[in-house]
């Protein structure tokens, strides 16, 4: 790349940018609207749409020249309802380098078309990215149902064109991709160039989108490095999403389809709690910092959300949508609010429980997202209810012993409350779908008596294996756990047609290679009103 001087792309854009604003005023005259979604209570940011009308003329474009070209990380889309979607991008000439745009707020042009050379225009608008937002932009589309092309234009460029999609009304079939854990040290992203190619109706993200270690310069055999030190600030986190989304395959991925976005602890810290810092003697800072690593991920995520408020407050980004009456999807926040781990978070502890684990009052979701999700997933009526999980929900304890305190199994009377909730409350063709553990597992979810559904937790993008392949045989041999793959890494593709669950799993030969094949190593099924997990025939 060119190198290119901050100064010089400051001095250029303030005047632009003043110009823009001026052309703003008189261009756009439109009605603020801001979509909702049915349950979600949180706020919606205020949008300048222009929907539902198809003209062919040029849209006015704000006058803005720029030394670089500002989209370099990619486009975006998520959070489909039946009306609307979220376009994502973030300005951008310098990503590495805190972005390389002024303090000036800079108006974009977004443009949505049912055909990728934009010959007819379906709808657009102008959206501000905000200098206090990283120059982030979260644009409301409102469009028919269905699939669209969109891109982002600002002065003389224009980004790449993303394909969305607005969710059905109706849907006889469903395809979609669960993913997390993409560890950029760890390995190439040739799952996510699979993922773009299967092109799925949408892609469910269940967190672990980075990773806050400090780059192991001249470590082991990483395919390539972070470079920067351990985020804290809002700066340094901003850097640190750029150098993942530059990435070619991931930016593919994001533009193939609409995603729906969770985090898990890795967006902030390992294995954080709430406001508890992994390490205590980091509790003075943590508040902040957890604030400015919310506030990156917002940034960096086309979520159907308001920034977060303030350090220290609730960030609620726990939410609900539908895809027909085919999925009703409930995407859960299990770091936020949840009890500490018990027993010093011990891992591959073959002791029996510490009776801390079993303390009635200890909380994975908190009482008001528990009330929430059983009451959600209560008032569906859709053939198939999905949870969108952090961490595995299973039972995988080993004689008593829990391998791993920030699982489920850690939380162990929380677990019951919430299966016997949702199995009294007779929620039928529960599928919970489960990332952060980076092996593929397929399980049986029970109460104390009951089936009440099927788990299944897809293995890594990228990021190493926890566990020893060599234990893969002890796992399959719990009594709850159908399938376990622990060498590779990969993803999941779940088709859903109201009698059918299918789940293929994705797995990558080579993370080390860009170029990797991918291939499918199982597909299990489960038949509507069965809450049984079985090989595809
Ligand atoms: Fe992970
Ligand atoms: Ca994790």
């Amino acid at each position: 790349m060119t190198p290119i001087s901050r100064d010089a792309i400051s001095r250029r854009m303030f005047l632009a940018g003043a110009a823009a604003v001026a052309v703003t005023a008189c261009s756009d005259d439109s009605t603020p609207s801001a979509p909702t979604t049915s349950t979600n209570a949180a706020p919606t940011k205020p949008s300048s749409t222009t929907a539902s009308t198809t003209t062919t003329s040029a849209t006015t474009l704000p006058s803005i020249e720029l030394a670089a070209d500002p989209f370099t990380l990619g486009v975006a889309s998520g959070d489909p309802d039946t009306d609307s979607v979220v376009l994502w991008t973030r300005l951008a000439p310098l990503p590495l380098e805190g972005g390389g745009m002024p303090a000036d707020d800079v108006p974009v042009l977004w443009e949505a078309s049912a055909t990728d050379d934009f010959a007819s225009i379906a709808a657009s608008g102008q959206e501000v990215a905000k200098a206090d937002s990283g120059h982030s932009v979260h644009a409301f589309a409102e469009l028919p149902q269905g699939t669209w092309f969109y891109r982002f234009r600002v002065g003389q460029y224009t980004s790449p064109t993303g394909i969305t999609r607005v969710a059905p009304t109706d849907a006889t079939e469903v395809r979609f991709a669960a993913a997390s854990c993409q560890h950029y040290e760890a390995g190439y992203y040739a799952a996510h160039r699979d993922l773009a190619e299967h092109a799925p109706d949408f892609t469910l993200w269940l967190g672990d989108y980075i990773y806050e270690d400090a780059g192991t310069v001249g470590g082991d055999p990483a395919a390539r490095i972070h470079l920067d030190a351990e985020p804290t600030t809002l700066e340094q986190y901003r850097n640190r999403y750029a150098r993942y989304k530059t990435d070619a395959n991931l930016q593919a991925a994001h533009a193939s389809c609409p995603w729906f976005v969770i985090w898990d602890d890795h967006e902030v810290e390992n294995n954080y709690a709430g406001l508890l810092p992994q390490e205590p003697d980091d509790l003075s800072e943590f508040e902040a910092r957890r604030f400015a690593a919310y506030t990156a991920w917002w940034e960096h995520q086309p979520v159907r959300l308001p920034p977060p408020a303030a350090a220290g407050e609730e960030y609620r980004i726990y939410r609900d949508a539908t895809w027909g009456e085919l999925l009703t999807l409930v995407l859960l926040d299990g770091r936020q609010y949840r009890s500490d781990q018990a027993c010093g978070d011990a891992v591959l502890d073959l002791e029996p429980a510490c009776a801390e684990a079993a303390d009635p009052s200890r909380t994975m979701l908190g009482d008001a997202q528990e009330q929430w999700l059983v009451d959600t997933l209560t008032d569906s009526s859709a053939q198939w209810n999905v949870i969108g999980n952090q961490v595995v929900m299973a039972n995988a304890t080993l004689n008593g012993a829990v391998l791993n305190y920030d699982q489920w199994d850690g939380y162990p009377v929380a677990r019951e409350r919430l299966l016997a909730s949702l199995d009294t409350a007779g929620i039928q063709n529960l599928i919970v779908v489960t990332g952060d553990i980076h092996l593929a597992a397929v399980a049986h979810l029970r109460t104390d008596d009951a089936a009440v559904g099927v788990e299944f937790v897809t293995t890594s993008i990228s990021s190493g294996a926890n566990l020893d392949p060599q234990l893969t045989d002890l796992l399959k041999s719990f009594p709850d756990l159908v399938d376990a793959e622990l060498a590779h890494r990969g993803y999941t593709l779940h088709t859903v047609t109201p009698d059918l669950w299918t789940a293929e799993y994705r797995v990558v030969t080579d993370v080390a290679s860009l170029d990797s094949e991918v291939t499918t190593y199982s597909t299990y099924v489960v038949e509507s009103g069965s809450n049984t997990v079985a090989p595809a025939p």
